[in-house]
């Protein structure tokens, strides 16, 4: 994976990435990391048979329709074996089968490697988006009494966020695998996002 920023997002930045000088400064902390990634252990045979079980499980899972399916891009099927919730990194992908819930990192890497074998060209997205106090209240403590970083929460009304983008007809898509929907344009529209290639 790159640890380079891509080429200019192909919809408008919520943030302009040159902000000047006398722009006011965004009320978190931009993240500077570049996106999770999955450790693959060297000669694991557990790590590669969960990648061959994940492309597999989707190649049974085909639909016509689901090439033109750019809510879901057919990716229901992940969350019968995948729950949103916190994970301690670094994870594996042999760490996959017995995690009991994965963020939206992990659910990010899934999603990428998935979409890239059905031969769609998907590039990884960070974001951050505005939240209630009552939710970033209730996940630091999840995430708190499952002894996991929360550093995504980065103010009482901003988190961090892994999205895609999916180049697709007529347009590229910026989908999120975590909430399995398109990440909002109008009051849901994220305060910050950064691409990258793959
Ligand atoms: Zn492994």
């Amino acid at each position: 994976m790159s640890t380079e920023p891509s080429a200019a997002i192909s919809m408008p930045p919520a943030v302009p990435a040159a902000d000047p000088p006398w722009a006011p400064r965004p009320p978190f902390r931009v993240p500077t990391r570049p996106p999770a990634a999955l450790t693959t252990h060297q000669d694991c045979a557990a790590c590669a048979d969960t990648r061959s079980w994940l492309l597999a499980r989707d190649r049974a899972e085909a639909t016509p329709g689901r090439a033109t399916d750019a809510t879901t891009f057919g990716l229901g099927w992940l969350f019968r074996h995948l729950r949103w919730g916190p994970n301690r990194w670094p994870f594996a992908w042999c760490d996959l089968p017995d995690a009991t819930h994965v963020d939206c990192g992990v659910l990010a890497c899934v999603a990428a490697l998935v979409l890239a074998e059905r031969g769609l060209r998907v590039e990884r997205v960070q974001l951050v988006e505005r939240a209630a106090a009552e939710e970033t209240a209730l996940w630091r403590a999840r995430w708190r009494a499952a002894r996991c970083s929360d550093d995504w929460l980065l103010t009482d009304h901003a988190v961090y966020h892994e999205v895609l983008l999916v180049a697709g007809e007529p347009g590229p898509v910026l989908f999120d695998p975590t909430e399995l929907r398109q990440v909002g344009q109008g009051r849901d529209r994220p305060l910050w996002m950064r691409q990258w290639a793959l």
